[in-house]
């Protein structure tokens, strides 16, 4: 998980118990992503790869800057996926009972352990956390739970050209081209052109369902990468640390 990024000592995929035992950690952060195709050119890892970066790097920012101790755990390997997506090799769809199960274990294990601020960083479009936090919330009224988007939190259209840009597009691609150059070859990219769904309520969002991928994409992609750099994913991401790291910190200080 760490290839070319600095090791975290707020990362527990690297950490060990020696190291944290005597610690204590008021905040504990769970990146959520997906196992699933991005364009031709993006790991199947993607989501998981940037919602853990992402979120290691804020760790490290509430850190140093505002003071306050977390935890990131593991992602959360698997994101909920549309037809036409998960009928595609490897890709992995859990069921929502399946991804709540995991969330009310992790929320257990954890409250049992002392703990009572969890955010969740999420990395991927087709997970909705809201009726699982509400449940919980129920359920342990003393736990708190937020959970956030890490790409939604600025602008697109400060950072990046590309005008449609949801999966495997210029943002994502200009992040892995930041965290993980070595696993990006960008010439291998489809143009993510993505084709107007068949019912038209749905394209024009006044109403939802799953979009079937294959009536939407060629490529798995959905916006173009091809106008993607580093330089771009690491001043998205750059931006973004300090407003997650916030979230951190205020989660933590009560
Ligand atoms: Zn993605």
């Amino acid at each position: 998980m760490q290839a070319n990024r600095k090791i975290s000592e707020y990362d527990l995929v690297t950490q060990n118990w020696g190291k944290i035992k005597d610690e204590k950690y008021s905040v504990v952060v769970l990146p959520w992503g997906a196992v699933e195709p991005h364009n031709y050119h993006l790991p199947y890892f993607t989501d998981c790869y940037l919602s853990h970066a992402v979120a290691c790097d804020s760790a490290d920012y509430a850190n140093e800057h505002l003071g306050v101790k977390a935890m990131v755990l593991p992602p959360v390997v698997y994101g909920a996926q549309n037809p036409g997506q998960w009928n595609k090799a490897f890709c992995i769809h859990p069921r929502f009972e399946t991804q709540k199960a995991i969330l009310e274990d992790i929320v257990h294990s954890l409250y049992r352990q002392g703990f009572r601020n969890l955010l969740i960083v999420n990395g991927h479009g087709g997970n909705t956390f809201r009726p699982m936090i509400r449940d919980l919330a129920f359920t342990y009224p003393d736990f708190r739970i937020l959970s956030m988007e890490w790409w939604t939190v600025l602008p697109h259209s400060d950072y990046f050209e590309a005008e449609v840009d949801e999966h495997g597009g210029e943002l994502e691609t200009s992040a892995m081209m930041h965290y993980y150059p070595e696993l990006i070859d960008l010439s291998t990219a489809g143009d993510g052109i993505v084709k107007p769904f068949n019912i038209a309520a749905v394209e024009n969002k006044k109403a939802w369902t799953p979009r079937h991928w294959d009536a939407i994409t060629d490529d798995t992609g959905l916006g173009n990468p091809k106008k993607a750099s580093a330089e771009k994913g690491k001043q998205f991401v750059e931006d973004v640390i300090p407003i997650i790291a916030e979230v951190i910190a205020e989660l933590g200080k009560e």
